[in-house]
C-alpha cells in the first residue's frame, strides 16, 4: 500500500528503531510510549486490521502473537506481565490502518484500560 506509513516501515523506507524481525512480522518501538516498554508488531504484508489478519495467510496471526510474546521475552517484561492489544476500528482508538499488535509492560497496567 503506497500511502501506508507502516508499510514503509516493513520496507525500511522510513526509519523506526526495529527490535525483531522474522521473515513475515516486524517489531519496532512506538515512537509514542506509553510504557516502559510499548513495541508495535506489525506484519509485513497489508492487512488492515485484525479481522483481516485472522482471515490472511495461514499462519501470519500466529507469527504476529509470537513475535509479540518474543519481543516481551527479549524486553524482561514476559515474567511480570505483559498486555497485548489490537486497537480494532476508530471508536476503539485505531489511528494506522494497518494491523499492530502493541506489546506493553515494564509497568503496573490497570484495567479496564479506560
Ligand atoms: P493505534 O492508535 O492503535 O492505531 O496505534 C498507532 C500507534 O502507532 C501509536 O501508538 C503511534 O504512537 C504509533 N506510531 C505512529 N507512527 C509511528 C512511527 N513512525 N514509528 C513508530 N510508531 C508510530
Amino acid at each position: 500500500m503506497t500511502d501506508c506509513i507502516f508499510c514503509k516501515i516493513a520496507a525500511k523506507e522510513i526509519p523506526a528503531e526495529v527490535v525483531l524481525e522474522t521473515d513475515r512480522a516486524l517489531a519496532f518501538r512506538d515512537t509514542n510510549p506509553q510504557a516502559p516498554t510499548h513495541v508495535l508488531v506489525i506484519p509485513k504484508a497489508h492487512h488492515a486490521d485484525a479481522a483481516a489478519l485472522a482471515q490472511a495467510d495461514a499462519g501470519l496471526a500466529d507469527e504476529v502473537l509470537k513475535t509479540a510474546h518474543a519481543v516481551a521475552v527479549g524486553d524482561d517484561v514476559a515474567g511480570a506481565g505483559y498486555r497485548i492489544v489490537f486497537n480494532t476500528g476508530p471508536a476503539a482508538g485505531q489511528t494506522v490502518f494497518h494491523v499492530h499488535a502493541h506489546v506493553l509492560g515494564g509497568r503496573e497496567l490497570t484495567w479496564p484500560p479506560g
